[in-house]
């Protein structure tokens, strides 16, 4: 029941304009569950994201821990707990590392800052040597893992993440996914991750969904997914 999910869709419509672009989507995700999106350009995946976190206008029915957040602004649905890590990064670029990731806890009341802060340049170590570097002069693998440390800085309940590994080395990336399943070990993060490099992904997931053309075209536990001979071919490429 709606308890136990820590966001529920129900038949989630979103619109750009006039025009309808994801045609009533139902999802769940559990208390620190890893769900992964997978999808073909344009089929609504970064706008399934956008709708969670209220930056395109939905019908339909939204959930978090069983509150409605249809109806909330961005600001708020962070403040609940839920923080997005968009495609293209979004760092700062002038700033400091270090001053980005202080940025990511701006909707924090509490002064626990410093202590998160050592705890992700534990994760991240080349964070931490850099850490009075400004964003832009990262590398693209630096930058990724500083969105998600921005990210993670709000103490979120649910990440999302799209397309992290765009454009990252295939070391590079496989790193990346080491650090974000530790993550969700340690800090029990449920995460919605929209991917291309799907493989890696549903390894790391629980569950997954397929969209088609702005609807769920398949859903299931991750190991159905890579068994089914449809996302074999599309996604997996054998
Ligand atoms: P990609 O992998 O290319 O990012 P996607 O699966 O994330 O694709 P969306 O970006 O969510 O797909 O786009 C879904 C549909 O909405 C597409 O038809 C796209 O053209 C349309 N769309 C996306 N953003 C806008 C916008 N700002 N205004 C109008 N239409 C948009």
């Amino acid at each position: 029941s709606r308890r136990e999910n820590l966001l529920e869709l129900r038949d989630v419509r979103a619109y750009y304009g006039d025009v309808e672009c994801l045609h009533g989507v139902d999802l769940t995700v559990a208390d620190g569950e890893v769900v992964v999106v997978l999808g073909a350009n344009g089929a609504g995946k970064t706008t399934l994201l956008r709708s969670i976190c209220r930056l395109v206008r939905t019908d339909g029915e939204l959930l978090l821990a069983g509150e409605p957040i249809g109806g909330k602004s961005t600001y708020d649905v962070v403040r609940l707990g839920v923080s997005m890590v968009p495609q293209g990064r979004g760092t700062l670029a002038d700033l400091s590392v270090e001053d980005n990731i202080r940025a990511g806890g701006f909707v924090r009341r509490d002064k626990q800052l410093k202590t998160d802060i050592a705890y992700w340049y534990d994760v991240f170590p080349r964070l931490a040597q850099r850490r009075t570097t400004s964003a832009g002069s990262l590398s693209g693998g630096e930058q990724q893992m500083l969105a998600i440390t921005r990210a993670l800085m709000s103490r979120p309940r649910l990440l999302l993440l799209d397309e992290p590994s765009l454009g990252l080395a295939p070391i590079v990336v496989r790193q990346l996914f080491g650090v974000l399943a530790r993550v969700c070990e340690e800090r029990a993060v449920a995460m919605v991750i929209v991917e291309q490099n799907a493989a890696l992904a549903l390894d790391m997931a629980q569950r997954g969904y397929v969209l088609e053309a702005g609807s769920v075209a398949i859903t299931g536990p991750a190991a159905r997914l890579r068994d089914d001979e449809s996302v074999r071919r599309a996604y997996l490429g054998y």
